[in-house]
């Protein structure tokens, strides 16, 4: 490389935008940052836990918690595409560096516990509307039903005396 275009380099690098990105202001398009849940709409049903490929999911129905385990998720996006309620997204931010495994974990908002105790509760009255309209089917059916005919009466067994 000669002198002159040496220069021109140095000054059109002087004068030009940075090549590199700033990350923390810019993501692009399609950016796999890191999994965020709105607890105000998970059901705790379990299937992003079941589908997540690394565990990095764990769901605690007893306690209420969505927990999140940042080192072990490779972004996949698995979790995401699977959650029957869309409550899971890919946040536009990148994870923060630590040096420690650390678990991040959400407890469910009262809002979503008192929908999901109202979805249970409908559910269950349906159930049990459906079981009664059964029965008292089955019990109209019963008595249209003509009554069972008389038995038979068995032929007495005669023997011929000599
Ligand atoms: S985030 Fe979605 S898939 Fe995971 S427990 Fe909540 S509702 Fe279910
Ligand atoms: S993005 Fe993939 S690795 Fe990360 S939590 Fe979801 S399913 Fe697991």
């Amino acid at each position: 490389m000669s002198l002159a275009s040496f220069k021109s380099t140095i000054l059109h690098n002087l004068v030009s935008k940075p090549k590199t990105r700033r990350t923390e202001k810019e993501y692009p398009a399609g950016t796999r940052g890191h999994v965020e849940n709105d607890m105000d709409v998970c059901v705790l049903c379990g299937l992003c836990s079941i589908k997540c490929p690394t565990h990095a999911i764990t769901v605690d129905k007893a306690a209420k918690t969505w927990s999140i385990r940042p080192m072990s998720c490779i972004q996949c996006r698995c979790c995401v595409d699977n959650c029957p309620k869309k409550c899971l997204s890919m946040g536009l931010r990148f994870q923060e560096p630590g040096s420690e495994k650390v678990t991040h974990t959400f407890k469910q908002s009262e809002k979503a516990i008192a929908a999901q105790e109202a979805l249970m509760k409908a559910a269950k009255e349906r159930a049990a509307a459906a079981a009664a309209a059964k029965a008292a089917q089955a019990q109209a059916q019963g008595q249209a039903a003509p009554a069972p005919a008389p038995a038979a009466k068995a032929p007495e067994n005669k023997t011929e005396e000599k």
